[in-house]
């Protein structure tokens, strides 16, 4: 596998797939996170929980990180051009690894890439994890001063899971909180997910925070989310993470596809 992986990116075996991010106010469609695919010639579609981790134990998830960034700035700037959809879309997420984030060079890359690409540096949101954090944290805290200083947007992605402290919420400059699914899924059913869901919502408000939940599946759980104040969603309610062909139907037809759930 990590023999592979090494030839990944050379061989063109990677690619991206779409999930839309909705706001919650206007059911549209607003922005799309970026999703690791790895066509492999034997095994056929990998998806990133098989792959990250080797990746990141090898080192190629520098490499291959770079690629997403650049792939997806340009598809980006392209969907932008081309004006896919009576609204053009207005944001890209990217995943980052903390391995590639811990990289002397990060910042300059990504700053270097936004150029490049000419991309709108608001437009494009990097999604950080906690595990980021454990890091040495006056490093993260100047590396991501130096990204917002650059414009770029970042959000904490899988907000709840691992070590997040308040703390750091006050010293990160963050511009978006990404509530875990697994928090989402039982807030219908389970009133402490209920009350937690609410209680980061109201956090977030505090801190002037965005809020996107991961992982709606259902019309409940919209609704939910809808009336305590959450401006952004994903999830199978809209959209399962789709190729590039379907992401450019799904935003064409975006008031039929997203408003057909909710
Ligand atoms: P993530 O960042 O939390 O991404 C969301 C995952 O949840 C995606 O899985 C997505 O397909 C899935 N999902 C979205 N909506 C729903 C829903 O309604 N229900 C359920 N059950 N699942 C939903 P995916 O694409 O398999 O990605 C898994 C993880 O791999 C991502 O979790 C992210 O941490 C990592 N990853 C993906 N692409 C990249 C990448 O380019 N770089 C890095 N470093 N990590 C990546
Ligand atoms: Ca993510
Ligand atoms: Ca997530």
């Amino acid at each position: 596998m990590e023999n592979a992986l090494r030839n990944a990116v050379k061989n063109n075996e990677l690619e991206l797939y779409y999930q839309p991010v909705i706001e919650i106010a206007t059911r549209k469609i607003i922005g799309a996170e970026a999703l690791l695919r790895w066509n492999h010639p034997q095994m056929g579609l990998v998806m990133p929980d098989e792959m990250i981790e080797i990746a990141e134990e090898s080192g190629f998830i520098v490499s291959i990180g770079e690629w997403v960034l650049r792939e997806a700035c340009t598809q980006f700037v392209k969907w932008r051009a081309d004006r896919v959809g009576v609204s053009p879309i207005e944001r890209i997420a990217i995943n980052i690894s903390a391995v590639q984030f811990r990289q002397n060079d990060f910042v300059d890359k990504v700053i270097n890439i936004v150029a490049e690409s000419g991309i709108v540096p608001s437009m494009l949101e990097l999604e950080l994890t906690e595990s980021v954090i454990v890091d040495k944290i006056d490093t993260v805290i100047e590396k991501i001063k130096r990204l917002r200083k650059a414009g770029i947007a970042i959000s904490m992605d899988d907000f709840g899971t691992g070590y997040s402290s308040l703390a750091y919420l006050k010293r990160l400059p963050f511009t978006t909180l990404k509530i875990d699914r697994t928090f989402v899924r039982d807030i219908t059913i389970d009133e402490d997910d209920a009350a937690l869901i609410e209680t980061i919502l109201s956090m977030a408000s505090i801190f002037k925070l965005d809020v996107i939940a991961e992982g709606v599946e259902t019309i409940e759980q919209f609704e939910f989310l809808a009336s305590h104040g959450c401006q952004y969603f994903q999830g199978y309610l809209c959209s399962k993470t789709v190729q590039v062909s379907k992401f450019e139907e799904l935003f064409l037809h975006e008031i039929q596809s997203c408003s057909s759930g909710v």
